[in-house]
């Protein structure tokens, strides 16, 4: 008789799946989608199988047999295991590598990590420490307990001290000093408690839906299997509404489960919280504070059916829930739903897969819809819901432009200048304003550190030695810091190319607007929210739990304060520089300009109390803030759609980016040229379908030490990029040395 033979994809960079013998012990626990052990060259491997095989690929070979299929259910059902080979396909990405990215880390391992203890040993804050100023007496010689202490704030408050000292790389020690100090205590804790179990949910507010949000409800209940929805709602329109209302209806009356997906769980613990709120048990909160083992017991239960929502960022597209029902992909538009390694999936995309293998409803929701999602709710693709109002009658927030080229004031003594090029004296009034009020700012400057980077007067600018970018300024402590590879370095008296000694920093970032505010407001409340503040995984919510408590003025901060946030005391918001990447070198440059702004000013007056934008520009008649400035999201696609068609960018056809790297420059530089030969005489035959621009220096062309080149392809059609990306990605010859490599970014969210 012969053997029953399967294919196998493993985790390996090989287009190419692997064939093996199901031995009897194992017939019934083999099937598509089992996660199998096999032995592969001398050792074993975890893989997956893919489906049947009829032993074609195994030549004269015999096949080997399957080790052990260690779980009682497959891991992937089979809408998840048809996502994956698109995925594959769609993405050129090996599909064993795909399918591992899709499973919870644990899962790649041939065992579960050993049984956790029944107790376990937890740090907890003892003594809140709130103001840095606190912080700096307190931990004034003990660098490494202030550094566990705000570990351990940023992990909400406590954490196991195992977890701590594996995270801080320190010993116990420390801990014993932060106890000693009676800023912290250890306790004894049942094991497996996620941290965001712990926050309580406030209870679900009684609302009313708006006519809008009934007709958007109703729209999504009567959705067919498969359906997306694009739901266009200014910011609060109440979105987060219909998605609950729509999610009541697929839980209770249908009995489905359903997908959340979030930008980033830290930026909108507000969102969380409000499904939490109304579901409770029922969800199951994918962080990235999770360890290996509670992400492992999470996706368990959501296997298992004893949770039935997942919310989570971008993996939570893969959430192993039978039969589901919807996936809500909350601000849409926001660039993180991109992987940014392979493989190189955008979220949102998945997600519109899945939902069609699975039979369920998608809703993308958005105030500032990307190009991409509105051109397919235009041709019909997806249906468009819209929620053109805020809801209670609340009006959107009325945005004043301060021109940055006359306001500081030509003839005002220098230092009154250098203020006014930051604070205006408009925005500056207005912040007095609220603090006299006790209402709440917010201050979006979309640049961290001091000084975005040093200059001599010959205009050397000191960067990076590993990456073509300067290197930004920072304070507290004094250093220059590479934002792409985190190179420091000292900051010299002296020009090191002229050796001039007057070096001058230019372009503010957020620790000057910080000083600036603390100088200008001594008696307000200042909080500064920026990566340099948030380096644990829980910093953001502790923050904005702050805000939300009224125990901040004015919050300042970089993109993270521009998502989703909903606090009704916040009555002002100020833009410090609306330049700041509205002219980088890439094609949606505007389209996110436009989406940053309107995201932040949508902040302002979502209570009775109304509310106030001021822009600070100097380009005050850019469409990007103009249309900003008039919440008018209809007006900046009629302007910025026609600028995608010539030259043609997405949405009139397809990108994608291939990107060549390695050590040394005019190896890169020919390797490049040598892809480009490769394919031109291809696109050639394809009539058209395809082009090439390029090849051409990255716009950043060094980044860690790797110079880079790339070559952008539109594809008029997407299955001629496919075949030939798969073509080109197994059969180019990249040269063995200077560790070339190269890399296929499919619908790339930048070119960078
Ligand atoms: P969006 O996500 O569209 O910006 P939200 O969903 O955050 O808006 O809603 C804004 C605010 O309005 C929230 O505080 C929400 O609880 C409240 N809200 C939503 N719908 C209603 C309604 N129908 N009546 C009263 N308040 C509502
Ligand atoms: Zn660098």
């Amino acid at each position: 008789m012969t053997p029953r033979l399967v294919d196998v994809a493993l985790p390996l960079p090989l287009f190419r799946a692997f064939t093996y013998a199901v031995p009897d012990g194992l017939r019934n626990a083999v099937t598509a989608g089992t996660r199998v052990v096999v032995p592969f060259r001398q050792r074993t491997a975890i893989g997956v199988v893919l489906g049947e095989s009829n032993g074609e690929s195994l030549g004269t070979a015999v096949a080997k047999p399957i080790l052990d299929a260690p779980d009682a259910l497959p891991a992937f059902r089979p809408d998840l295991l048809a996502v994956g080979r698109w995925m594959a396909d769609y993405y050129v990405s090996p599909v064993g590598l795909v399918l591992r990215a899709a499973l919870p880390a644990a899962m790649g391992r041939a065992r579960r990590a050993d049984p956790p203890l029944r107790t376990q040993r937890v740090l907890r804050i003892a003594q809140p420490l709130d103001t840095l100023m606190q912080r700096d007496a307190v931990f004034a010689r003990a660098p490494q307990q202030r550094a566990l202490y705000e570990l351990l704030e940023t992990l909400g408050g406590q954490s196991t001290v195992a977890h701590l000292v594996e995270r801080l790389g320190c010993s116990e020690a420390v801990v014993r000093g932060l106890v000693k100090r009676g800023v912290a205590a250890v306790v004894q804790e049942p094991v497996d408690r996620d941290p965001f179990v712990s926050r309580a949910a406030p209870p679900p507010a009684a609302v009313t839906p708006s006519d809008a949000q009934r007709g958007a409800i109703a729209a999504l209940r009567s959705g067919a299997p498969g359906a997306t929805f694009l739901l266009h709602g200014i910011t609060g329109s109440g979105k987060t509404l219909v998605y609950l209302e729509f999610l009541r209806h697929v839980l209770h009356d249908r009995r489905q489960s359903a997908i959340v997906l979030v930008p980033e769980i830290a930026l909108t613990p507000q969102t969380v919280d409000r499904f939490r709120a109304v579901f409770g048990d029922l969800v199951a909160v994918l962080h990235s504070g999770l360890s290996d083992g509670e992400r492992y017991d999470a996706w368990r239960a959501l296997q298992r059916g004893d949770k039935r929502i997942a919310i989570g960022a971008r993996s939570a597209v893969f959430a192993p829930l039978e039969n589901l029902g919807a996936i809500v992909v909350d601000e849409e538009h926001e660039a993180t739903y991109k992987q940014g390694e392979a493989p190189r999936y955008h979220a949102r995309e998945v997600a519109i897969v899945r939902a069609r293998e699975a039979g369920a409803v998608v809703v993308l929701g958005s105030a500032t819809p990307s190009l991409e999602s509105w051109a397919n709710a235009q041709s019909g693709k997806y249906h468009l819901l819209s929620l053109p109002a805020r809801v209670g009658g609340g009006a959107l927030p009325k945005v004043n432009i301060v021109d940055l080229r006359h306001e500081a004031g030509a003839g005002a003594p220098a230092a009154v200048q250098a203020l006014r090029r930051i604070l205006s004296a408009p925005l500056e009034a207005a912040l007095h304003d609220r603090l006299a009020r006790g209402e709440q700012s917010l201050l979006l400057l979309n640049r961290r550190g001091f000084a975005n980077f040093v200059t001599c007067p010959d205009g050397h600018v000191v960067a990076c030695p590993n990456c073509a970018i300067s290197l930004t300024y920072h304070r507290t402590p004094e250093r220059l810091i590479c934002h792409y590879c985190q190179h420091t370095e000292a900051l010299e008296a002296s020009c090191r190319e002229c050796g001039a000694e007057n070096l001058k920093q230019r372009g503010v970032g957020t620790q000057q607007v910080e000083r600036l505010l603390n100088e200008r407001f001594p008696t307000a409340r200042v909080a500064r929210m920026d990566v340099d503040t948030t380096s644990g995984k829980w910093a953001h919510t502790e923050i904005l739990d702050r805000v939300g408590r009224g125990e901040v003025d004015i919050l300042l901060g970089t993109q993270m304060i521009a998502k989703g946030l909903d606090f009704p005391n916040v009555t002002l918001v100020g833009v410090i520089d609306a330049d700041i990447g509205i002219n980088l070198p890439d094609f949606r440059a505007s389209e996110r300009t436009f989406q940053l702004l309107s995201q932040v000013a949508g902040r302002a007056g979502r209570g009775p109390k109304g509310g106030e934008v001021f822009i600070q520009t100097r380009t005050p008649t850019h469409h990007a803030v103009q249309c900003a400035v008039e919440h008018d999201y209809l007006r900046f696609v009629g302007e910025e759609l026609p600028a995608r068609e010539d030259p043609p960018y997405p949405p009139t056809l397809r990108l994608a980016n291939l990107v060549i790297s390695g050590l040394d420059e005019l190896a890169v530089a020919d390797c490049a040229q040598q892809a480009a030969v490769w394919l031109a005489p291809r696109l050639e035959a394809l009539g058209g379908d395809l082009t090439m621009v390029g090849p051409a220096p990255c716009p950043i062309e060094r980044i860690k030490g790797r110079w880079r080149w790339h070559l952008a392809l539109k594809a008029a059609r997407p299955a001629a990029l496919t075949r030939l990306m798969r073509a080109f990605l197994t059969r180019f010859e990249l040269p063995a040395a200077h560790e070339m490599r190269v890399t296929f970014d499919r619908d790339p969210v930048a070119l960078l």
